[in-house]
């Protein structure tokens, strides 16, 4: 059963262990620096791999948590590679939703076909368990949990989706001061990145973050998307977050040129 403490403000679920280290590893560590109360949830320990074992695995996800100061990671144990949308897996991921209650889940989003499948299959797992951990009279199935509807549900999208989505809303978070500790998380994970692989990734996400951040004129940036139009009340806090309007300024006559970290 749930207590006051085990209550998250956002809850990051994905399948493997790095997934949401590469996708939005940068935002939950600056989560955590604004003072949030962050948790990561594992659905599968992601093996088997080539070079990895489930005790590598575990000591690599805490290292990279430790690496982004996240408080909580829970690995939920489900099958790696054949993990499938259904409702076994509905409940064991609803259950911990009606046990830590998070104001926002940031779930992985996307279709990888040249990657794992599990991702597209936890996307929709995702979504599933955040509808059914509002229903009631099945507490039996949720280890006798309450009911809790999640408030807010953000994508984290994987940057080499198959789709063109037309999101309803999207966003981008200025990582520019954690983006060090983003990739010394994803440095954590020796079996699956090791020298050249590294250097690899490394770029791919560098140059992924770095023109996502452009666009509104970080240096750095992981971009979002909601199933609804982002809502704010106060039009001057949600548009002014970004810097520039635009990726390459040009500076005007007598004035300094827009900030860019
Ligand atoms: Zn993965």
């Amino acid at each position: 059963m749930s207590t006051p403490d085990d209550r998250l403000d956002v809850i990051a679920i994905a399948p493997h262990p790095d997934d949401l280290e590469i996708t939005c590893g940068g935002t939950l560590a600056k989560l955590v620096r604004q003072g949030y109360r962050v948790g990561i949830l594992d659905l599968t320990n992601g093996e088997p791999t080539p070079r990895g074992t489930p005790e590598i695995r575990q000591a690599e996800a805490e290292a990279a948590r430790v690496a982004l100061g996240v408080p909580v990671r829970i690995n939920l144990g489900l099958p790696n590679r054949v993990l499938m949308d259904c409702p076994e897996h509905r409940f064991a991921i609803a259950t911990i939703l009606r046990r830590f209650r998070p104001n926002v889940i940031i779930g992985i989003a996307g279709r990888t076909p040249a990657a794992s499948p599990d991702h597209h299959q936890a996307h929709l797992l995702i979504e599933a368990s955040r509808f059914y951990s509002q229903l009631t009279k099945w507490d039996d199935r949720f280890a006798g949990t309450a009911p809790y509807r999640v408030p807010f549900l953000v994508y984290a999208p994987f940057p080499f989706d198959a789709e063109v989505r037309h999101w309803h809303g999207t966003f981008v978070i200025d990582i520019s001061d954690t983006f060090d500790l983003k990739m010394r998380a994803i440095a954590c994970y020796h079996s699956q990145f090791d020298e050249k692989p590294l250097e690899r990734i490394g770029h791919v996400v560098g140059g992924n973050n770095i023109a996502q951040g452009g666009r509104c004129g970080f240096a750095y940036g992981e971009m979002f998307a909601m199933p609804h139009p982002v809502g704010a009340s106060d039009l001057m806090s949600l548009v002014c977050g970004a810097k520039a309007a635009t990726g390459a300024p040009v500076p005007l006559p007598g004035q300094p040129p827009p900030p860019m970290e």
